[in-house]
């Protein structure tokens, strides 16, 4: 049997991780405290899921120190490569962690934009992890192509950026699939059917950089211009073990919208 068979046939884990990426939003700590009031009123019971919020560094610790141990996890958008303290403007694996963080965006495409490398963000992984944080790594090409290029390159992106990577962190690891061409845009989301063969290339990259037991453990999530319309769909057709969602995270009506669908 192919991995590919072996591989669909692997249930995902019944919990689904939905993280929110607030990115540099909003523009004040009023503002973001008013998007979270309307968020706390959502039933998690009901939803099930795990959700993570991850706003920005600034207002990480209103959340995550005050609501700690409650329905909603933290993350952060981005950590340091580095843990020496002459680091200027850097927030390190630590300091998240104390924060009570429990989660960091690690490789996301806008901050690979800015020069980041598979090197980096390696480096990024391994520091986070070895902090107790857990890491969604993001990957995803930037267009597709008929030659299967793009799959190369995200093949690529994922052994580099796990190169060093240890096994005995591999509860601590989620993969976000975010197709750079589908980031942002509000209508271009992948195809359901594009995301599944997306999500069984991944596991079996996962599966060569590890073993086969840990490389399928490993949860896959998508991110791309999910909204109200496709997030179901995109789970289940795309069998993704969660979401990462950007814009439509900042509107919690329509994140909440979102939630109580999955
Ligand atoms: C993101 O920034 O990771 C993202 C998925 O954004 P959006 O949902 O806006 O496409």
């Amino acid at each position: 049997m192919s991995i590919f068979k072996k591989a669909s046939k692997k249930v995902a884990p019944k919990r689904k991780l939905i993280v929110a990426n607030w990115k540099m939003n909003p523009v004040d700590l009023k503002e973001a405290t008013k998007i979270f009031a309307v968020l706390k009123r959502v039933d998690l019971k009901k939803v099930k899921d795990t959700v993570v919020i991850c706003p920005p560094d600034a207002y990480l610790a209103d959340f995550s120190l005050k609501y700690k141990g409650g329905k909603f996890k933290f993350g952060a958008q981005d950590v340091s490569v580095s843990n020496n303290p002459e680091s200027t403007g850097e927030i390190s694996a630590e300091m998240l962690k104390n924060l009570k963080a429990e989660y960091v965006i690690v490789g996301h495409s806008e901050r690979r934009a800015l020069g980041e490398t598979n090197s980096v963000v390696a480096k990024k992984i391994r520091n986070a992890v070895d902090k107790g944080l857990k890491v969604i790594l993001c990957v995803g090409e930037e267009h597709r192509d008929m030659n299967g290029d793009y799959l190369r390159f995200v093949e690529k992106q994922l052994f580099e950026s796990l190169e060093g990577f240890n096994k005995k962190n591999i509860a601590n690891l989620y993969v976000a699939y975010e197709p750079v061409w589908a980031i942002g845009k509000g209508h271009a989301s992948v195809e359901s059917n594009d995301l599944h063969q997306m999500n069984l290339f991944i596991k079996k990259v996962l599966v060569s950089i590890f073993d086969r037991k840990i490389g399928l453990s490993v949860p896959i999530i998508y991110g791309g211009s999910v909204d109200e319309e496709n997030a179901k769909q995109l789970i289940e057709a795309g069998e993704v073990s969660g979401l990462l969602i950007g814009r439509a995270s900042l509107n919690p009506y329509v994140f909440t919208k979102i939630l109580k669908l999955l």
